[in-house]
């Protein structure tokens, strides 16, 4: 190799692999998971790229990886002849973390090994996971439709730096050789690596092959051939069809987690999945999960999001946003169209119909299978909310068509509990409506605390009347997008003059008329006081312990959106 160059590793790349070695032991077959999936996803974007240049293939388009043991040297080789890295491309990608939200997750590390090794697990760590078992790494790369000559040689052994060198390799795509840690040879056993790649390998849409010794010639005592020698051949070890194209009823639970992960670089379970292959006017399959815990960065709404799209089972685009909204910015998942071009790009994606029908179609899909799992497991569907409500509370402002649905998915706190744990459903509060009732009233706050003990309550707690308590950022926006559930409005009891209808009865309402006539000349005194402060003074019935309260006039903002405005500086 000549011009060797040495280069630092990111500071998040070193924290990273300083933390893994330790962290990621207990599971540490996971390299090999991550190793594969990336060399499918070179495969991917090669067949991709090819479509419109088919010279890509330089005549060898068979694609596939290949797992190469080596005792004598205690190697472990993952090659494959996918689109390859140039120089630049092998320095950006092996020596830096893009991943989004990456600051955040160096931000909660605490130093516990527990706790880290937890967030390590969700993070994710990709090409990184080769140090677990190797103390050195090298990977020779050399991109499609590059000459030969312009190879590259990349080498660490994973503390602060790396080296790139050029090299001459014939072969396109990537081989990244592993030497193993003396404490790691049993990844140089031929069985042991079969059953992980069954295990991790099998949905992957590309074959996975593995060299099978030859036998030699046999022969009977008398020295007659009874069978002839075998020659070695590679040999496909994983199943390599897409998961989603198989159907429904041949894949397990584990071979869905496994696709899941493989898709979302999560490293945990996924909470659900839907899958759904769709005839007839369009034609497509999706499979979209719900993920149990919530990304670092899930409120920059920049965040990479979306679906890996294929068009006829051709990988197209990884995190193709059009076809899920952004209140449902969490789902991961595949879509494959037979009705969109081959072509398509981005561009085309955003201005078209089949795009905005399957995007609909996608939605419906999560709506019900959030649906389901709200009705058939309350407690997974509340380990959801906790992780994703106030993403989905951005629906009916996003989404106007599907709201009355998405407003049957919202949990809240209400005064019904004692707790700030947000578990009543808009129906559950329909159900213990009053006699007589025919609004949903709620309170918006800055915290539980504000809420919960607000003096708008009192008259509410004194009737029995329950309230839905709201304090997040988000819930200000979710209400005024949100005004009838069921035919029942929404009433905010810190808005004008409250109504309570039907729940008053004469009694009072004839006691408050002869207050409101004593009291005049008192309102008429703190009015003139107050002038310039306020609109106007009114007598209230709905304190019962407070003196007097300040509220909002009905079609002004809320004393909440009004802080809201003024914390954003208008
Ligand atoms: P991720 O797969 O989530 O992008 P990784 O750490 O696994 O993250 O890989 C980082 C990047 O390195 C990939 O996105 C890809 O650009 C590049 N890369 C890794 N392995 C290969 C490979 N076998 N062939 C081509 N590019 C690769
Ligand atoms: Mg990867």
């Amino acid at each position: 190799a000549v011009h060797t160059e040495t280069h630092g590793f990111q500071t998040e790349v070193k924290q990273l692999l300083n933390l893994m070695a330790h962290s990621l032991y207990s599971n540490k077959e996971v390299f090999l998971r991550e190793l594969v999936s990336n060399a499918a996803d070179a495969a991917d974007k090669l067949r991709f790229k090819a479509l419109s240049n088919s010279e890509l293939y330089e005549n060898e388009g068979d694609l596939r990886v290949r797992l190469i043991l080596d005792a004598e040297n205690k190697t472990l080789t993952i090659s494959d002849n996918g689109i390859g890295m140039t120089r630049d491309e092998v320095v950006e990608h092996l020596g830096t973390i893009a991943k989004s939200g990456t600051k955040s997750f160096f931000g909660e590390l605490t130093g516990d090994q527990a706790k880290d090794s937890q967030l390590i697990g969700q993070f994710g760590v990709g090409f990184y996971s080769a140090f677990i078992v190797a103390d050195k790494v090298t990977v020779l790369s050399r991109a499609a439709g590059q000459p030969a000559d312009q190879g590259v040689q990349w080498e660490s052994d994973g503390d602060g730096s790396f080296t790139v060198a050029e090299i001459n390799k014939p072969g396109r795509g990537t081989d990244i050789i592993l030497h193993l840690r003396d404490s790691e040879q049993e990844f140089l056993d031929d069985w042991r690596l079969r059953s992980i790649i069954g295990k991790y390998s099998d949905h992957i849409s590309v074959a996975v092959e593995m060299w099978k010794q030859g036998e030699p010639e046999q022969t009977d005592e008398d020295g007659n051939v009874t069978a002839e020698a075998t020659e070695g051949e590679w040999e496909q070890v994983n199943k390599a069809t897409a998961l989603w194209t198989r159907a429904k009823g041949d894949i397990s639970d584990e071979e869905y987690q496994e696709f899941y992960k493989h898709i979302s670089h999560d490293y945990q379970d996924a909470l659900t999945w839907s899958h759904n292959k769709v005839e007839g006017n369009q034609e497509y399959t999706s499979l979209l999960y719900v993920p149990a815990k919530a990304p670092f960065d899930m409120y920059n709404r920049e965040q990479s999001h979306g679906l890996k799209l294929y068009v006829q089972r051709v990988f197209v685009m990884d995190d193709a946003e059009q076809f899920m909204p952004t209140y449902l910015r969490f789902v991961k998942g595949v879509l494959d169209s037979n009705d969109l071009p081959l072509n398509v790009s981005r561009e085309i994606l955003q201005d078209n119909k089949i795009t905005s029908q399957l995007r609909k179609a996608c939605s419906k899909r999560v709506l019900s299978m959030l649906d389901k799992m709200a009705k058939n497991d309350d407690e997974q569907y509340l380990g959801f909310w906790n992780e994703f409500g106030n993403v989905l509370k951005e629906g009916p402002a996003e989404d106007y068509g599907n709201r009355e649905q998405i407003a049957g998915l919202l949990r809240f706190a209400s005064t019904h509990n004692d707790s700030d744990a947000q578990t009543v459903s808009l129906e559950n509060y329909l159900e213990r409506m009053k006699e007589g009732q025919d609004k949903i009233y709620y309170i918006t706050a800055d915290s539980y605390a504000a809420a919960n003990h607000s003096p708008h309550l009192e008259i509410f707690r004194k009737k029995g009347i329950e309230v839905l308590l709201m304090w997040e950022r988000v819930d200000e926006w979710l209400m005024s997008h949100l005004n009838e559930f069921k035919d029942k409005q929404f009433v905010s009891v810190t808005k004008g003059e409250l109504d309570l209808g039907e729940l008053d009865d004469e009694e009072t309402k004839k006691a408050q008329e002869e207050a409101n006539e004593a009291l005049a000349p008192l309102l008429e005194r703190v009015k003139t006081a107050l002038s310039d402060d306020v609109k106007e003074v009114r007598l209230t019935h709905r304190l019962t312990n407070t003196p007097s309260c300040v509220v909002a006039d009905e079609h002004d903002m809320s004393t909440q959106m009004i802080k809201l405005m003024r914390s954003a500086g208008q």
